[in-house]
């Protein structure tokens, strides 16, 4: 198979077209077969309850070309499991597991020109999602739906070495209690925009929301969870049931332990404790961890021992081994890799 004549190594994150998508509907209470096209459109009607109360659901991974050539997807089954949990607490009909990993990796293999060569840094980005499409007036749930999944290619996250990140702690709210948060929704990043707008114009990459009932403990970013490393080497995640649980959070946990060794829980995190950790990072599928080096609380500054230079050791190692897993250069843990071929 001929690559496409694409520039990896200055690939930024963004929408590049690829050949193939794939589509499914759901009307009179059952899926269709679906199948691959190459219609990138979406027609809907102006009605759709999408368009008018936001019933979407979506899923982000990745398909990686390994050291000895093959491509393959991470976890996928985690993400059709998420899926299914987000679709089922905004009332959607859910996408089963077997068919949303089958056309994942349809999707992949279709569009296999795209998947970045190994050692580019780039990679295949993957977005499954889900939306209402028939006419709702009245507030209630649509009939009709339709699953896609869509690929394309982007670059290497840390372009040019890594940068730690400044963090500000926001007075907006991301999750309400017993509210959206642990699920994957398009409407918890659409009350996020400004939030993060705001950020960005105050000179800040990115929000620490914290819990909304006592605004004392750490939540998570608007589309990263946290991870921390104590001073003694011990690798702590928030825990909370209104953030979203990170799939790349919870294999970082594992490869803490398992593969390296290292003391790691998942604990409730005051943002009073924040100032002692050593490290501090945010983890999610786009940039595995991307370290912060600064968290701003109100005009108080957290700086973390690792500095504004480079990722902390701790950080580091776990970066290390979960992007060699992804790649193919160390051993997977049982069934972390889907190979698509
Ligand atoms: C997608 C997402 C993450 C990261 O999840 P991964 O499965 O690791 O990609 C974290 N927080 C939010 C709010 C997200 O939407």
């Amino acid at each position: 198979m001929e690559k496409k004549n694409i520039d990896w190594g200055n690939l930024g994150f963004g929408y590049v077209q690829t050949d193939y998508r794939f589509v499914s509907d759901f009307k009179n209470g059952s899926w269709d077969e679906g199948k691959l096209t190459e219609d990138a459109t979406v027609v809907i009607n102006e009605c759709a309850g999408v368009l008018q109360y936001a019933q979407t659901v979506f899923e982000g991974m990745k398909a990686y070309t390994t050291e000895d050539g093959r491509i393959v997807t991470f976890r996928p089954d985690l993400n059709a499991e998420r899926m299914e949990n987000s679709a089922k607490r905004l009332e959607m009909p859910v996408f089963p597991k077997d068919r949303f990993i089958q056309a994942v990796v349809d999707t992949v293999k279709a569009n296999a020109a795209y998947v970045p060569p190994f050692g580019s840094g780039a990679t295949l980005y993957i977005r499954p999602y889900m939306f209402g499409t028939n006419p709702v007036i009245g507030v209630k749930p649509a009939d009709e739906y339709q699953f896609r999944v869509f690929t394309t290619p982007v670059g290497p996250y840390f372009k040019g070495g890594v940068k730690p990140l400044t963090i500000r702690v926001t007075d907006f709210d991301r999750a309400a209690p017993h509210g959206t948060g642990h699920i994957k929704a398009g409407l918890n990043y659409a009350m996020s925009m400004h939030a993060i707008m705001d950020a960005h114009r105050q000179g800040y990459d990115e929000n620490m929301y914290l819990d909304a009932a006592t605004r004392t403990k750490v939540e998570e970013t608007g589309g990263a969870n946290f991870l921390f490393v104590t001073k003694d080497g011990k690798v702590v995640t928030p825990k909370s049931d209104s953030i979203l649980p990170s799939i790349t959070r919870r294999s970082l946990i594992y490869v803490a332990q398992h593969c390296l060794g290292l003391e790691a829980e998942e604990r409730e995190v005051t943002l009073e404790e924040v100032k002692d950790f050593a490290e501090c990072g945010l983890c999610g599928t786009a940039a595995v961890i991307s370290p912060v080096g600064k968290i701003v609380d109100h005009g108080k500054e957290i700086c973390f021992p690792s500095g504004m230079t480079e990722m902390g050791p701790v950080t580091k190692k776990l970066y290390e081994a979960l992007t060699g897993i992804q790649m193919g250069r160390l051993e997977a843990p049982e069934g972390w890799l889907q190979v698509i071929e």
